[in-house]
């Protein structure tokens, strides 16, 4: 793996330096395993305890700079200076803890309000996607009176007790509550000759049907616009739209989780429903909207909310504040300014083409799927084309060691999911691809 480090600026520690820090790091990672419990998972068989961000990269306590491709959260760069000095200008000015008392807030829901279809004309501000999609749940349950809801096999909605129910990627040890019902992923590779669309929705059918038969009813179909956990299904455009008239026909709502796929990070627009022609009866958003600022939001349909709303307030406190309302206002203000979702597409196409010519050359990767800046490549057993999770998460880990962050993603975790910020460019492109390559060669 030498020759593999050499191709990035690593930092200029020797091998004795290197030792002591990685000693002095494990003692700090022991620590926070015992202050924070089991989500102090390290990521990575070496672990990383990262001090800085800034644009598309992340540096270590000893100055490694890494390329971060992992998460969707720094949607604009880390550190952007924009969203820093709207944040820290508006905590300096006014923050409360009621959005309709506050100017900023209003503004910033009138102009995200804007970027939605005219009848999803009312936006509840929340701290996170989890609190959005539960918000999702209680509107979704109250206006159809019935509790059921279909996800997807590998669906994550979040963490709250109400969520985790519909995450069954995050609930396998528990099984699934009687109301949920899971389809299988959006995947051409299993629809076969079936028009993906068609098959899809044969499947949300039958869940459905499936919910009516047990009492429960459905309420609710809820799918990530990228279907980023499943790992990353989001061809071709338009597959969706029979699924969610299927919902309509059984009087059901569609919820369009943005989460991941918000905010521009699939090109051709600002949000992963658009792709598919279809208007949600609602929207749920979080964490790209305040580029890491705690934020989330709901939208749906005034009449909507206003039935949720009899039985009991939708409401934040600390969502609805100025001070998410800046860091909001100033994400937008820096995807608009900077060009960020045509350059989603632009890179995107450049990560995907390169990838395809990887998958050409090395017979352990298989399919690469994505839309702007989420892309899954999967990792196969080159013999059998089997799922290879162990393999996925060498390649991870071999690109960690190279100062390249990657995720992976799927039922069997066997898909690499590759989510740089926005502000990603063909360099960056170039020399991921590069590392990638060697990386690949150095496994066999
Ligand atoms: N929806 C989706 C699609 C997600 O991937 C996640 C978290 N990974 C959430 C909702 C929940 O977001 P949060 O953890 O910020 O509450």
């Amino acid at each position: 793996m030498a020759g593999i480090g050499s191709l990035l600026a690593a930092g200029g520690t020797d091998a004795a330096d290197m030792r002591n820090q990685d000693a002095a790091l494990d003692s700090r990672l022991r620590a926070g395993r015992e202050s924070l419990g089991p989500a102090a998972t390290p990521h990575y068989d070496k672990p990383l305890e990262l001090a800085r961000g800034e644009g598309v990269y992340l540096f270590d306590a000893a100055g490694s700079r890494y390329l971060n491709m992992y998460n969707n959260v720094p949607l604009v760069g880390h550190g952007h200076p924009e969203v820093v000095s709207a944040i820290a200008a508006q905590s300096a000015t006014l923050n409360i803890p009621s959005g309709s008392l506050s100017g900023v807030v209003k503004a910033y829901a009138a102009r995200l309000l804007g970027h939605f279809p005219a009848s999803l004309g009312q936006l509840v501000l929340t701290c996170s996607g989890s609190e959005s999609n539960d918000l999702a749940l209680r509107v979704a349950r109250a206006v159809t009176g019935r509790q059921g809801v279909v996800v997807t096999r590998a669906a994550i909605h979040g963490g709250s007790a109400a969520v985790a129910e519909i995450s069954p990627l995050l609930s396998r040890g528990e099984g699934l509550r009687p109301y949920v019902r899971t389809v299988p992923a959006p995947d051409a590779a299993l629809a076969g000759t079936a028009p993906l669309g068609s098959w899809f929705a044969a499947r949300v059918r039958a869940a459905i049907t499936a919910l009516e038969a047990k009492g429960a009813g459905f309420a609710a179909l809820i799918l990530d616009g990228a279907f980023a956990s499943d790992g990353v299904f989001t061809d071709p455009p338009g597959f969706l739209a029979e699924a969610v008239a299927a919902v309509r026909a059984a009087g059901g709502l569609f919820i369009a989780d943005e989460v991941q796929a918000g905010f521009g990070r699939m090109g051709g627009g600002l949000w992963g429903f658009t792709r598919h022609g279809v208007v949600p009866d609602i929207v749920t958003l979080g964490k790209p909207m305040g580029n890491g600022y705690p934020m989330g939001g709901m939208v749906t349909r005034p009449d909507y909310l206003a039935r949720a709303s009899e039985r009991s307030p939708c409401f934040s406190s600390c969502g609805a504040s100025p001070v998410a309302a800046a860091a909001g206002m100033a994400v937008l203000d820096v995807i608009e300014g900077e060009g960020l979702v045509r350059n989603a597409v632009r890179c995107g196409e450049i990560l995907k083409a390169g990838l395809r010519g990887l998958a050409k050359r090395f017979a352990c990767l298989g399919a690469v799927r994505g839309a702007g800046l989420i892309i899954g490549v999967d990792v196969v057993d080159p013999q059998s084309g089997a799922p290879d999770t162990a393999g996925a998460r060498r390649v991870v880990n071999t690109l960690r060691q190279n100062f390249v962050l990657i995720g992976t993603a799927g039922l069997d975790g066997h898909t690499l999911k590759i989510r740089p910020p926005l502000c990603f460019t063909a360099a960056h492109a170039a020399h991921f691809l590069e590392v990638l390559r060697a990386v690949l060669a150095s496994l066999g």
